[in-house]
């Protein structure tokens, strides 16, 4: 994980501090699993607007098959880590570095 060498937010396009991350979505269809993600340089309130709907997700429909059981646990963890990791841009100001 990286501060971005851009200062435009992929998902909003705005101009705010970002950093890469990515959250991962599983559904699980018992029987296999289905997986999507969202990444890219993202400003923190798009970084947790997008943990929050990832985690959501995952919460309901990730538990459902025994690969996606494994999978929903990863990626509950691993999203965390990475909304984690964006609460750095709190302390940065549009236009610093
Ligand atoms: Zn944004």
């Amino acid at each position: 994980m990286t501060n971005g060498p851009e200062s435009v937010c992929r998902w909003c396009r705005r101009a705010r501090p970002t950093r890469k991350a990515c959250f991962y979505r599983i559904t699980g269809l018992v029987l296999f699993s289905v997986y999507s993600s969202v990444e890219g340089f993202l400003c923190l309130r798009c970084a947790t607007r997008q943990f929050a709907l990832s985690t959501f997700h995952n919460l309901f429909l990730g538990w459902w098959g025994p690969w996606a059981f494994f999978l929903n646990l990863f990626s509950l963890v691993y999203n965390a880590v990475q909304w984690a990791g964006c609460l750095g841009l709190l302390f940065q100001r549009p236009g610093c570095r």
